[in-house]
This record gives structure tokens, sequence and C-alpha cells, in this order.
């Protein structure tokens, strides 16, 4: 097969949580195999030093383009969608990803028993409905461009299988105890959902929508809870950063151009057995 298919010069991405661990890498990935990327995050510092730093690597800066926007709110996903237009003329290419960690570790980390409402909702107000507000209004423009696209949305390997409370028994990340809160279980198996009905609604409009479920990507969390997670993944690790973007490159280009409505799992193997 000609390695064209994968070229994604001439499309535009914009990539939510662009910021992020795993976010920046996406950024990289498409940009260099050709593509617009406008970079979006809440943190518009962040998304500057990303677009910079990927500079700095070697990437063209005019196709790179830093956006801060909240993707919880309707108003600042319409101003993003707006100036990535204006900027780049079209987008094909949506990698919706951006979700909360939330500012109150206290409260994120929380046993379900005691976990609040309130912490809930902020977390999903990220995590489902800024997946909402974005496929949306993207989507939109991608109607009106009439030429299809892909949409790709970013779930967790937790949105498919219940992560094991034992891994986390001594674990620490950001210098604390940790655990993965239902809410975060369940918005991603949401996100899922949305996925599905989406490459559902819009195929005949050629928008193809897919996921993708990462496993637990390693960014420094302590050795414990490293050889915790491993001992359940078949590969016996975490995974890189890296170890995604064959799948966001695949899933974002004509290569997967038959290829809609599926959840693409990089785990390592952790939901095989
Ligand atoms: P991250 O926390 O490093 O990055 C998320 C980014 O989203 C941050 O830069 C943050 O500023 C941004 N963000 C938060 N709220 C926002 C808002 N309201 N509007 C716009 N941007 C907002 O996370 P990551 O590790 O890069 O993960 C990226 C995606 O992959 C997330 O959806 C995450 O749930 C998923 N995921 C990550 C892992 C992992 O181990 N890192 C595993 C499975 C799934």
């Amino acid at each position: 097969m000609n390695t064209a298919r994968f070229d994604l010069t001439g499309k535009t991405a914009v990539v939510t949580g662009g910021a992020g661990i795993l976010g920046a890498r996406f950024c990289g990935a498409l940009a260099e195999h050709g593509a617009n990327v406008t970079i979006v995050d809440l943190n518009k510092e962040a998304a500057m030093e990303t677009r910079e730093k990927l500079i700095t690597n070697g990437l063209p800066k005019e196709q790179l383009y830093a956006l801060d926007c909240d993707v919880s709110d309707p108003a600042s996903v319409a101003a993003m969608v707006d100036a990535t237009v204006e900027r780049f003329c079209s987008i094909d290419v949506l990698l919706n990803n951006a979700a909360s960690k939330s500012n109150d570790l206290e409260a994120f980390f929380a046993p379900f028993e005691t976990f609040s409402l309130e912490e809930w909702r902020k977390i999903m107000s990220v995590n489902i409905d800024g997946m909402f507000l974005v496929a949306q209004a993207v989507g939109r423009q991608m109607l009106v461009q009439d030429r299809g696209g892909s949409i790709i949305q970013t779930a967790s390997i937790y949105g498919v299988v219940a992560p094991d409370p034992r891994i986390y028994e001594g674990s620490h990340y950001l210098g604390r105890q940790i655990n993965t809160p239902a809410v975060y279980s369940a918005s991603k198996a949401a996100v899922i959902g949305l996925s599905l009905y989406l490459a559902a609604y819009w195929g005949e409009q050629g928008i193809r929508v897919n996921t993708l479920s990462p496993g637990g990507v390693e960014s420094g969390q302590n050795e414990i809870f490293q050889q915790r997670y491993g001992a359940r993944v078949p590969l016996g690790r975490m995974a890189r950063g890296d170890e995604m973007l064959g799948a966001i490159v695949f899933l974002a280009s004509d290569a997967s151009s038959y290829f809609t409505g599926q959840n693409v799992v990089v785990d390592g193997g952790l939901s095989c057995w």
C-alpha cells in the first residue's frame, strides 16, 4: 500500500487538550504527517508553549496554531471553531481529547461512598459535555464543507473495563495516594457511546467517528504503581505516550477510510484476559 494514504497534507486538525501529556504528542504526529493543527487547551500558556516546542523540534510554524478554549463552554467552543476556520479555512480532523484531572485532588480521589455530586458534575462537564459541544460545533462545520471528515474521541481503557482497585495499594502520583474515580470510568464509557451514535448519525455524510481508548501511560507514577499496573498487562508494562501515535495517524487519515464506529483499544493487552 502506498504510504500516501497516511498523508495529512492540506488537512486541518483540531486537537482539544492539545497541551497535555498525550495531546501535545498527538499535535506533533498530525503536523509531522502534514496537517495544519490547532492546539486547543484551557491553559493558554501551555498551548502556546506546546506550539513553541513543536516548532523547536522542527515542525513548520505556519502549520501550528495555539488557542485557549474551555470545551465545557459553548461560546468558547464556537469562538475556537471560528478562529480555526478563519486561520486554516476548514476543519477535516477533530481529536476530541480534553479531559479534566480536576483542580481539587482531595475531591477527585475521594472514595465513591463520599464522592460529591459537585465534583461528579464538574468532571462530567469537561469529559462528556465538552466532547458533545466540540463534536457538535466541529460536526456542523464539516457538514457545511460537505467533504466528510474524521472525528476521533479519546476515551480510556477504564471506559471498557473496570480499574482493578488492588493496583492502587501504595500507589502514588503527583505526591499523593491515587485511584481511578467512578466519574472517570462513567465519563469515558459515555464517550464510547457518543462515538457510536455519531458514527451512525453522520455516516452518510462521510464523517467517520471513532474512539481511541488508551491504557495507562507512564508519566511519573511511582515504582509501586508501575509494577502493579504492569503485572495486569500482557505486555508487562505501562504505555509510552508515543505508542498511541500510530493509531491516531491511522484514524485521522485516509488509511482508515472504511473505518467508523470502532473503539481502538491501545492497552498492551490489559483488556484481553
Ligand atoms: P492531561 O491531563 O495531560 O491533558 C489534558 C489536557 O486537557 C490538559 O492540558 C488540560 O489543560 C486540558 N483541559 C482540561 N480541561 C479542559 C477544558 N475544560 N477545556 C479545554 N482543555 C481542557 O491528559 P493526557 O494524559 O494527555 O490525556 C489525554 C486524553 O487521554 C484524556 O482524555 C485522558 O482521559 C485520556 N487517557 C489518558 C491516559 C493516560 O494514562 N495519560 C490513559 C487513558 C486515557
